[in-house]
């Protein structure tokens, strides 16, 4: 089988600006019938035209699609549009955020590997880490602080393969820093891999402060619109993955034989990037959690407008924290772009255009009146999404974190009175009302 996806992208520019990227990078329009827009391949399968150009795309020795569960030409655009995107060498697109993440904490962490990890994840990835990764030999080393190097360094041990974040918590908004965990990482030795879903390629990068591997959901902000579902892995294509703590790929294997069958590993094969190709040939081609070439489509659109779009969330998010710090009955504002936070360092630092559309507050009362909340919101959606062009509220204690275990989910303050927003891209003033009267009408 071919072994990579063909190469039918323009070389993206490292000269060219993030906005020109997001419209142009990884796509060529004379090899694509001159179409200004990519299009959409609705094909299974590729003609291998000669029983010749057959064997050589089965080896992997040329370029070109075979089959698209494992490389379509639409899919392809917008891999190497979002690895223009983060910086990296390579990517793959996947059919969701979630596939995203178990495959890249799988691979890192294939044959009885370690992953240290904060509890402040996502649900569904803690729950990977702690509940069902380890049904696959794979377990999770918990730090309470992620930022706090003392506790990571005296996780590590021998079967240490990664340290793994989300760059900005959901729904805390808590700040991971990169750059020191990045340092410690690769002093032992073990990769960073970092989820980028929340502040999007566009508000941070996180392979320019020493992230290996970078992973999204881009059913968020990346599609902007909440109509597909995604995910993305992408390499930096800078881990030595030969260092003796990764045996899964010095391994010679039958999958990736030259064509004269001498038997290869994958970083034997494919250098720097052993790990984006071992994503595509080894997890995507056998688990099959492919991304559909539609859904590609309705992702490059959404990225052609990622700037726009949350950049005005991003100020529309920091005029709604700002106004609930003064609104009654709430307790407490979780934005770590507000400017006077424990983490106002590090936003600074690594957030200098605002941390996102995403905030969380938590309100006095009961259950009742988070009930009613919820319920009295007219142009907030009750939505378990983020990154929408829509406004969207949702109570994170039982819809989204409700797999985490009650104390961690609690410490990272997602407490039953907690209600998150993902601010979209509707009239900022109407949205401060909406909550206003939602708020008032609750109590
Ligand atoms: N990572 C983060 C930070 C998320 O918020 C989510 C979903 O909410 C995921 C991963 C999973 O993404 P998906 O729903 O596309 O599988």
């Amino acid at each position: 089988m071919s072994s990579q996806a063909a190469s039918q992208g323009s070389q993206p520019s490292q000269c060219q600006g993030f906005a020109t990227q997001a419209i142009h990078a990884g796509y060529n329009r004379q090899k694509n019938a001159d179409a200004v827009s990519v299009p959409i391949y609705a094909s299974a399968a590729f003609d291998l035209e000669d029983a010749a150009r057959g064997r050589a795309l089965a080896a992997g020795d040329i370029p070109g699609f075979e089959y698209s569960r494992v490389a379509n030409p639409t899919v392809d655009a917008l891999e190497r549009r979002l690895a223009a995107l983060e910086g990296g060498v390579g990517a793959v697109a996947l059919s969701s955020g979630m596939a995203a993440v178990s495959y890249a904490l799988m691979c890192a962490g294939e044959g009885g590997g370690r992953i240290i990890a904060p509890t402040n994840l996502y649900g569904a990835s803690v729950d990977a880490l702690g509940d069902f990764l380890p049904q696959f030999n794979i377990h999770a080393d918990f730090a309470h602080n992620i930022n706090d190097l003392a506790e990571v360094e005296s996780l590590i041990g021998p079967d240490t393969r990664a340290i793994y974040a989300e760059t900005v918590a959901n729904p805390s908004t808590e700040i991971t820093d990169i750059e020191p965990l990045a340092e410690l990482a690769h002093r032992h030795g073990i990769a960073l891999i970092v989820d980028n879903t929340v502040p999007t390629p566009y508000l941070l990068r996180p392979i320019e402060f020493g992230a290996d591997i970078v992973v999204h959901s881009t059913t968020k902000g990346i599609t902007g619109h909440g109509n597909a579902i995604g995910g993305v892995i992408v390499d930096a294509g800078r881990f030595d993955w030969t260092n003796g703590r990764f045996p899964q790929f010095t391994r010679e294997e039958q999958v990736i034989a030259d064509g004269d069958g001498t038997l290869r590993s994958f970083a034997g094969k494919f250098g720097n990037e052993a790990f984006i190709k071992r994503i595509r040939v080894k997890y995507l081609r056998t688990f099959g959690a492919v991304q559909s070439p539609f859904n590609a489509y309705l992702q490059l659109l959404g990225l052609e407008t990622l700037p726009e779009r949350v950049s005005r969330q991003v100020a529309s998010a920091t005029a709604i924290a700002s106004h609930l710090t003064r609104t009654p009955h709430v307790v407490k504002v979780n934005y770590s772009g507000l400017g006077n936070t424990p983490q106002f360092e590090l936003a600074a630092k690594y957030f200098p255009d605002g941390v996102g559309q995403i905030l969380s507050f938590s309100v006095d009362g009961d259950v009742n009146n988070v009930r009613r909340i919820l319920d009295g919101t007219k142009i907030f959606s009750y939505v378990p999404n983020i990154g929408d062009a829509r406004s969207l509220i949702v109570d994170p204690a039982n819809i989204t974190h409700r797999e985490v275990p009650t104390a961690w989910r609690v410490a990272a303050g997602v407490n039953d009175n907690l209600l998150r927003l993902s601010v979209g891209l509707e009239d900022v003033n109407d949205l401060i009302a909406d909550l206003d009267q939602a708020i008032a009408g609750a109590y």
